[in-house]
């Protein structure tokens, strides 16, 4: 900016001097009358983004919106990863004075607040990060819901997959951080999942200084309004309150004040938690489909709730399953309990469906963003609790739900408060007015009678003038630009009467005023200027009585979204008929009739069926357990179903430990500590990674991490490679999820190496199972079934067939093979080109090749 013009005007001086004080990757909005407007640079990028008109004032490049349509420019320059500093006038404006202005608020992806800029059903988190020799150290925050927490582990690997799972929006780095973590020391692999996380994402770089713990701990605590963080079993030197701190104070400089509604915060473990490292979201489609919707997701498959706040509870115990037994079996109880009574079940979800935002209305309130309509919607979901608590009464004093019902603040006096004081319609904008009912307050009543009382007055007025004058045309009309006039057409001017003053000439007539007119329509501004500055002093104080009682609200608005998710579960429940898992500390898994819950749904579909020949989804039977059929192998031909069998498996174990009833006839789980897959192909690819790379860095990992309690599910290993390379660390992986000669972790491999099921012979815990399919002249059939024992043969040729490959090709396919396969390799070849190297005959392994295998 230092470039700019030497004689500026000096409305352009105050503008570079807020310019100036802000982050250069800050958009500035100006406010210049009824527009904001924004220059040079942050004009052109505007107006690439939102597809405005860049105009020019002398040499200066310019763009403006009109200040009520902001939010929709807002919105999508937020969606776009920018950041907007809102500069408004200070002070009323003054004829020939420069008037003062001041950032009131800046907006970035990561703070912003407002209803239209939020996904109404996700949580939307800052999160601020530090990486030492003692490990990686989170903090982070839903500014609109006041959810603060922190987290630190030794191991980096540990606290990514759960900051993965919450996506935040924005993160909050020490300056040059990405770049010193490339030397830090730490393993290579952290680093690469670090970075990982870090480089899609939005990152604010801040001082160091920010990030300190006793500055951490001096700025949480502040803000916290306690004298230490014991009562929140935090240490005060816990390593996360540096990047607290930082969230605090970068929210702080956004909001252009302390945010106030943050209560309290909660550490993270992840030892407390099932961990689902980020390749095993994305394989399993946890939260999006791999399409990148939202549809075909488990996520949207189990989702049933009817409220926001539910909706985002939900996606909460998705992203940290709790490993805590006791509450675990309290929400499958709760599920069992709500399924048992379906009226009341029905009955329930109707009052829930009424219910509001409450979480983040109040975010809004505390943070000064008020709005009428929503104040109605606390005053709605306040006037549901009655019901909702008979309701839950309804299913017994002995049953679990009254601790929910206790849990519940019905708050009768706010209720009747809010419902004497509100109208029944209510606007969005605090200006509008007329969103306090007649009644409430009797000298509003009375500033209100004045307006339609001088209301009655104007038309008395203009029929008077009108018999006064003779003119039947006589008009009284207003203008904002202009006020109250009397307007005469030009064929009557001659009857004016002589008390009339003129205003204006129009191309009709002219407009006239008179001495009694002007007083009224003082009278009248006067009038109505005082009954919305009334109406908003009545609205502060309601605004008041509910901050009064936040946190009954939170409380009641936390119990509400949970009883929506559980209520949610049970009609999922009944509608596919899941079953009640029963979970333990053992190390089995067993699984009877387990079926995909997200591949089972889509099965219904009409149109989905029909492409794939099927409407029902085949059960299949699971049975692992870490001392015993500690690894399944399962064989079988491509489009048989083995990945749809081993992805099942380890969704229906997440369903079990989230609380929620599973796609099973019967199902029991011994509780597992993280799940690992390793699936399909990756997307990271456009990181530049092959496929090979990718598929070995997850093995790498799953190898590294997996303790005797994990479960993990390996898809086609060693496929990105030549044959024997593939089939040597497909070979040695399984070798080494049975080193230890008791015990390991619950495994299903699925793989087309026919000569892996020869392992079942040297290693006392793998299971041999195929998925089954029926072959009919020359042609097979997929049954789904998966049975005991390995496949005989792969089928490639014949799926190859189904799949529409010429049959020319297909015929000359099944001559090759039968020739590689009778170890005679004199193929005759139709061209001069050679076929590329492969393994001349089936490899049948002695102990001797096992043990050179075992070298490799
Ligand atoms: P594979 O991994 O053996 O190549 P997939 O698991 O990808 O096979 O399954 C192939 C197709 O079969 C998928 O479209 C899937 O929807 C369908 N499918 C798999 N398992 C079942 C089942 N148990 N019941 C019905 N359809 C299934």
């Amino acid at each position: 900016m230092s470039s700019a013009p030497e004689k500026l005007t000096p409305m352009m001086q105050q503008y570079f001097e807020v310019k100036r004080g802000l982050p250069k990757d800050i958009i500035l909005m100006f406010r210049l009358g009824d527009f904001y407007e924004m220059f040079h640079d942050d004009a052109a990028t505007a107006s690439k983004i939102c597809g405005l008109t860049l105009t020019k004032r002398g040499e200066t490049p310019m763009a403006g919106i009109p200040h009520h349509a902001a939010d929709n420019y807002i919105t999508k320059l937020l969606a776009a990863g920018k950041k907007i500093a809102i500069c408004d006038q200070a002070e009323p404006a003054k004829a020939g004075k420069l008037v003062r202005r001041a950032v009131t608020r800046i907006l970035s992806p990561g703070t912003t607040l407002a209803a239209n800029q939020l996904d109404a059903q996700r949580n939307h988190y800052l999160c601020a990060l530090t990486l030492d020799k003692a490990g990686l150290h989170a903090a982070w925050l839903d500014l609109s819901t006041g959810e603060f927490r922190v987290a630190t582990d030794a191991r980096p690997e540990n606290l990514l997959p759960v900051l993965t799972a919450l996506d935040p929006a924005e993160l909050i780095l020490i300056e040059g951080d990405l770049e010193r973590w490339k030397t830090a020391p730490h393993d290579q692999s952290a680093i690469h999942a670090l970075h990982a996380f870090c480089e899609p994402r939005l990152c604010t770089d801040l001082p160091g200084y920010h990030f300190e713990t006793a500055e951490g701990l001096r700025t949480v605590t502040t803000i916290l309004g306690v004298l230490n963080l014991q009562g929140f079993g935090l240490a005060h030197d816990h390593p996360a309150l540096g990047p607290a701190g930082a969230l605090v104070h970068y929210a702080t400089e956004n909001l252009c004040a302390k945010p106030e509604n943050l209560r309290s915060l909660q550490e993270y473990r992840s030892a407390r938690t099932l961990l689902l490292d980020p390749a095993t979201l994305r394989n399993l489609e946890i939260f999006q489909s791999s399409r990148g919707t939202r549809d075909g997701s488990l996520l949207s498959a189990i989702n049933r709730t009817g409220t926001a706040a539910g909706a985002r509870l939900l996606e909460r115990w998705l992203a940290a399953p709790t490993l805590d037994l006791a509450e675990i079996q309290r929400r499958s109880a709760l599920v069992g309990e709500l399924l048992a009574d379906p009226l009341h079940l029905g009955e329930l979800r109707e009052w829930l469906d009424n219910v509001r935002d409450i979480p983040r209305i109040l975010g809004r309130l505390q943070n000064r963003l008020r709005n009428p309509r929503e104040l109605g919607g606390i005053r709605d979901t306040l006037s549901q609790l009655p019901a909702i608590r008979a309701t839950l009464s309804a299913f017994g004093p002995n049953s679990q739900l009254s601790s929910l019902n206790s849990q519940l603040e019905e708050l009768p006096s706010l209720l009747q408060l809010l419902t004497s004081a509100l109208a029944d319609a209510l606007p969005n904008d605090l200006a509008d007015g007329n969103y306090i009912r007649a009644g409430h307050c009797p000298e509003l009543d009375r500033l209100r009678s004045l307006t339609t009382d001088n209301k009655t007055w104007l038309s008395d007025l203009e029929r008077g003038e009108q018999e006064r004058t003779g003119i039947r045309s006589l008009k009284i009309k207003f203008t904002n630009n202009f006020g109250y006039y009397i307007e005469i057409t030009k064929a009557n001017l001659h009857l004016v009467p002589p008390d009339y003053i003129r205003r204006q000439t129009t191309v009709n007539g002219e407009r006239y005023v008179t001495e009694d007119l002007r007083t009224k329509e003082k009278e009248i501004f006067h009038a109505e200027e005082n009954a919305l500055a009334r109406e908003q002093a009545l609205f502060a104080a309601l605004v008041a009585a509910v901050l009064d009682e936040s946190i009954a609200l939170a409380r009641t608005a936390d119990t509400l979204a949970e009883l929506d998710v559980l209520a949610g579960w049970s009609v999922l429940a009944r509608e596919w008929d899941y079953c009640q898992p029963v979970l333990d500390e053992g190390d089995t898994l067993e699984i009877i009739e387990g079926r995909h819950p997200v591949v089972e749904q889509m099965l219904k579909d009409p149109a989905v069926a029909a492409g794939r020949g099927t409407t029902s989804f085949v059960p299949n039977d699971t049975l692992l357990s870490s001392t015993d059929a500690q690894l399944a192998l399962i064989t079988g031909p491509n489009m048989a179903g083995k990945s749809t069998y081993i992805r099942q498996v380890a969704l229906i174990t997440l369903l079990a430990q989230v609380g929620c009833w599973t796609p099973a006839k019967t199902c029991r789980v011994g509780l597992v500590d993280r799940i690992f897959s390793r699936v399909g192909a990756s997307d990271d690819l456009a990181r530049g990674n092959s496929t090979f790379m990718v598929e070995m860095n997850e093995t790498a990992n799953i190898l590294n991490n997996a303790t005797d309690r994990s479960l993990i599910i390996l898809d086609e290993i060693g496929r990105g490679t030549s044959t024997y390379d593939g089939l040597s660390i497909a070979w040695a992986v399984v070798e080494h999820l049975h080193r230890d000669p008791e015990r390991g972790p619950r495994t299903l491999f699925a793989t087309h190496y026919q000569e892996l099921t020869q392992l079942e012979k040297h290693l006392a815990r793998l299971r041999n199972f195929s998925v089954a399919v029926k072959e009919w002249n020359d042609e097979i059939v997929f049954v789904r079934r998966v049975i005991p024992g390995a496949a005989d043969r792969s089928y490639g040729i014949q799926v190859a067939r189904l799949a529409g490959l010429p049959i020319t090709v297909i015929d000359r396919a099944k001559v090759i093979l039968q020739k590689l396969e009778s170890d005679d390799t004199s193929v005759e070849l139709p061209s001069a080109a050679t076929p590329k190297a492969r393994p001349k005959k089936k490899i049948t392994v002695t102990p001797e090749d096992n043990a050179q295998l075992n070298l490799l």
